[in-house]
């Protein structure tokens, strides 16, 4: 049994449809004990958080979590760069609890080419990439991982296809958990089972924008069930702890 859902967004997202005491309801409705809310970072145009929001609902997440429900404060944090640039900085992410990672089509470009490489390119729906591009994706995310300060890979392969044996290889030198997404997995079944015998960890997420979803397991525990990997899983029948 999945027992924390580290996937969550509020309003603060402006796709967000719940509350934070919406999603705390929800998560104790659904025998949860712990929650993390990731709202999209700071330079998604679309959907992003502002600093002013992330730093009210930092202070009322740390008001709200009891030993009952354990609330983690984390953000979705976006590429902008093939350089590997992402829209959080070391001090930020200092004062949050976790960070996910995740490619979004709509996040602030930093250059010309990135618009090109990453927004453009990512828009499309392309089904299959030349090599060099994939190497370039790839790239830029080991680069972000690389950080340190990145404790979750969201939705991977998600609009842009990477080379998931190198990311499972820095996934594991610096804790990063690759997520089986409540709305998309990306991934192919040989991929995560590569992944899987590498000795990569996963986090099953739920992703949830609206407050029904909170808890939904059912895309990512489908697939772990089917392949046999739930025993990688970090919030299978425990509470995550980031270190
Ligand atoms: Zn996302
Ligand atoms: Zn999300």
């Amino acid at each position: 049994m999945i027992l924390a859902d580290l996937h969550l967004h509020t309003t603060n997202s402006k796709d967000g449809k719940q509350t934070l005491d919406e999603v705390i309801l929800s998560a104790k409705n659904k025998g949860l004990v712990q929650i993390g809310i990731s709202d999209h970072g700071y330079s998604h145009l679309t959907a992003g958080t502002t600093h002013k929001k992330q730093n009210a609902l930092l202070q009322e997440i740390r008001a709200k979590s009891t030993s009952e429900l354990q609330i983690l404060a984390g953000i979705e944090a976006n590429l902008n760069s093939l350089d590997g640039t992402i829209d959080l900085t070391r001090e930020q992410a200092k004062a949050l609890d976790y960070v996910n990672l995740g490619y979004h089509k709509t996040a602030m470009p930093k250059g010309i080419g990135d618009f090109f490489a990453l927004n453009l390119l990512g828009s499309l729906g392309i089904k299959k990439f030349s090599l060099s591009m994939v190497d370039k994706y790839t790239k830029a995310f080991v680069k972000a991982l690389k950080t340190g300060y990145v404790n979750v890979l969201a939705h991977p392969c998600y609009c842009l296809p990477l080379d998931m044996t190198e990311i499972g290889k820095v996934a594991i030198d610096y804790n990063v958990l690759i997520e089986l997404n409540g709305k998309r997995i990306n991934m192919s079944d040989e991929e995560i089972v590569k992944l899987y015998q590498m000795g990569v960890k996963f986090i099953i997420n739920s992703d949830a924008h609206t407050k029904d979803r909170v808890g939904d397991f059912s895309r990512g525990l489908a697939v772990a069930q089917r392949l046999g990997i739930l025993d990688s899983v970090a919030n299978n029948g425990k509470k995550v702890e980031f270190v």
